[in-house]
């Protein structure tokens, strides 16, 4: 392809892009096809020649789409969001043009990893200034973390790399990890000749959208010498709007604080944002000095209606008597389950994803079993960049509804 067949083919991406992101509900959620679909779609062997642009353009309808997942979809209610927009679309084409080589901590999970590594490497420290009986395996060999039994399971691998005891610690009936649980647990540690060094508490479960209580949580790392991370992979956008801070009470007890802006802030997958109040302790712990990367300089984030979505959805389940809402909603995510035994969610999920025509997922809330409705800022496209009619044109039902907020 040379510039100028660059330039028209650039152009009529763009349409295509445009047209599939606009008429995208007609389009089932989750595919429908089986593992293997494609082998009968396409040649056995690649071609000899490169073939025209236009094919292979028609293969992407004919191959590719039928096996996509629709993340961008109004209808997708699965997982949590992971949308884009279109200054995101551009920038990405920018990025790749550049091809930049970011050198940067990218998902939340690796987030968690590298602050419980950080945290490692000065509990080691610390511990060896003051007592010289042990060698630095030895201490790393006493180490606990702590995390609630709500953490995502990254937090477990986090522990299990970096090859320290990870103690999930029972969360309240709000599925919120609590003060006097913690510190009950670190008195036992610490009786134990353990050495609590870390506790990641998470803003915005992945199970429910719960709150760890870092108002209790937080004075207890501090006088504790523990390294509190904050994991807010989801919620921590959420916390762009003044109304929804009252969950992070407490964060400044934190020593680190991630989220994803690949979750809920339209900005492409993957993408997580860390801030550490003490950079030195990164630094300390990751940093080579290779003559190869010297350089001259060495040394040297709307409108969020996923929300108002939610709550208008938690108010047609709360006002149907036949389900529950088992944990409280909190941002742009309700969980709710038939009433009774755990068997009829379970086939009520099912039933809903095999039309295709939705998708949600499931999770197990203190034994029930439960299913996860996800809202995705509805018509994003259509407010944000095809400013001209929507108002007067249809009126999706939430919409209407906006009121019910
Ligand atoms: N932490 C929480 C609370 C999550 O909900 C998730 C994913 O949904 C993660 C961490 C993992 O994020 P990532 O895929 O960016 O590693």
């Amino acid at each position: 392809m040379d510039f100028e067949e660059y330039r028209k083919h650039g152009k009529e991406m763009v349409d295509y892009i445009a047209d599939y992101l606009k008429n995208i509900r007609e389009r089932r959620v989750l595919p429908n096809v089986k593992p293997g679909y494609m082998r009968h779609l396409v040649p056995d062997s690649a071609p000899q020649d490169g073939e025209d642009w236009n094919v292979i353009m028609e293969d992407v309808e004919r191959v590719i789409m039928p096996g996509v997942t629709h993340w961008q979809s109004p209808h997708m209610h699965a997982y949590f969001p992971a949308l884009n927009s279109f200054p995101s679309l551009l920038g990405d084409m920018l990025a790749d043009a550049i091809n930049c080589i970011g050198f940067t901590w990218t998902t939340a999970s690796d987030c968690t990893f590298v602050t419980l590594l950080a945290a490692r490497s000065d509990a080691i420290r610390h511990y060896r200034a003051n007592n010289n009986d042990l060698e630095d395996a030895e201490v790393n060999a006493r180490l606990v973390a702590y995390c609630s039994d709500q953490a995502h399971s990254s937090v477990e691998k986090a522990g299990l790399i970096g090859l320290v005891k990870m103690r999930f610690l029972p969360s309240d009936e709000n599925l919120s990890l609590r003060g006097e649980i913690l510190q009950t647990a670190i008195n036992e540690d610490l009786q134990a000749g353990l050495i609590p060094f870390y506790l990641c508490a998470t803003l915005g479960t992945t199970g429910a959208c719960a709150f760890d209580n870092l108002r209790e949580i937080g004075p207890i790392c501090e006088s504790e010498g523990i390294w509190m991370h904050i994991d807010a992979a989801y919620a921590g956008t959420a916390f762009i709007c003044p109304e929804y801070r009252k969950f992070m009470t407490g964060v400044e007890y934190a020593q680190s604080f991630a989220f994803n802006p690949s979750k809920w802030m339209m900005v492409h997958f993957d993408c997580s944002a860390m801030w550490v109040k003490n950079s030195g302790a990164l630094h300390r712990t990751f940093n080579v000095d290779p003559l190869y990367l010297k350089h001259e300089n060495s040394g040297a984030a709307i409108d969020y209606m996923g929300v108002r979505l939610a709550r208008y959805f938690e108010e047609k389940v709360k006002n149907d008597p036949r389900f529950e809402i088992p944990a409280e909603r909190h941002l742009g995510m309700v969980v709710f389950r038939l009433k009774g035994d755990n068997a009829q969610t379970e086939a009520l999920l099912q039933t809903l994803n095999r039309g295709g025509k939705l998708h949600m997922v499931p999770a197990s809330i203190k034994g029930k079993y439960i299913i996860r409705f996800t809202s995705l800022e509805d018509e994003v496209f259509e407010e944000a960049h095809e400013k001209k009619t929507v108002k007067e044109k249809e009126k999706t039902s939430w919409k209407k509804n906006r009121e019910f907020g």
